[in-house]
């Protein structure tokens, strides 16, 4: 029988004693009103929980589960010829959801951009016979352990055709994945929470937490808009649905600019 469970708010897997979860007790996240909360597959499944799967572009589906399971976002499956990879991963996986994705080719790799997206990876995992990639800065925020899990430092091709780096930022292991037949060859940056689309088109932003809105410092920023820019992509997909179609890189490195220009004082006069 099953003993693990899952965060009612981020989705996280648990099968450790924890109190509170450490993810939302941390300052990026939140503790609801009326505080921690626990769930399980079966609750989320009485509650009529589903996972939508939709084509964002050619060998790209994104996974969003409703109602949310998890923090909200819309996972990524890339398909490759090597194998899919999952990016960021659902806190929910059913018996639909895992007929759909066997039909799309299953899952060979498994990665969160970050431990706010590890959903219900070991879970995935198992479902499929697929590796899971941890940051190994980021270590300490895995709550439910098996031998699928795998630690990395150093950027790597995580399939072929699919190198993860760690600009950090969010978090220090906070990574993205760069799939270069994406955007039709031009290259596509699956940026999870390092680097956030934001409403206005073309321009993107980097945040320590985004629901509590702290900012990093021009430095971090720099660095983490200095590693991105230096890889080839055209597009980019964050985790919650946020999208720069085109010219991705450059609004990457002009959105960096705007950043440090605020953080550093040189607006202040407009202030
Ligand atoms: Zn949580
Ligand atoms: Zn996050």
């Amino acid at each position: 029988m099953e003993t693990w469970r899952s965060c009612a708010t981020c989705g996280v897997e648990n099968d450790l004693d924890d109190d509170l979860c450490i993810i939302c007790a941390d300052e990026r996240q939140y503790l609801p009103p009326g505080g921690q909360r626990w769930t399980t597959s079966a609750e989320r499944a009485a509650e009529g929980c589903r996972i939508e799967i939709e084509e964002l572009e050619p060998d790209l589906y994104g996974l969003t589960a409703h109602p949310k399971a998890d923090i909200g976002q819309t996972a990524l499956l890339v398909r490759s010829p090597a194998g899919n990879l999952l990016w960021d991963v659902p806190g929910y996986l059913d018996e639909d959801a895992t007929a759909a994705v066997r039909d799309l080719g299953g899952v060979a790799a498994i990665m969160a951009s970050h431990p706010h997206m590890y959903g219900a990876q070991l879970e995935w995992a198992r479902t499929f016979g697929a590796t899971v990639w941890i940051s190994e800065k980021d270590r300490r925020w895995v709550r439910r352990e098996g031998p699928e899990l795998r630690t990395w430092n150093q950027p790597f091709e995580v399939l072929p055709g699919i190198q993860a780096s760690q600009p950090g930022g969010h978090f220090p292991g906070s990574a993205v994945a760069l799939w270069s037949a994406g955007a039709e060859g031009r290259g596509v940056l699956l940026s999870g929470d390092t680097i956030a689309a934001v409403p206005a088109e073309g321009w993107v932003t980097f945040m320590r937490s985004y629901p509590n809105q702290i900012p990093l410092s021009a430095a971090v920023v720099d660095r983490v808009a200095g590693a991105a820019t230096a890889l080839a992509f055209d597009r980019l997909y964050d985790n919650f649905r946020g999208v720069v179609p085109m010219d991705a890189n450059a609004a990457v490195r002009r959105s960096a600019q705007r950043f440090v220009s605020w953080v550093s004082g040189e607006h202040d006069a407009d202030t």
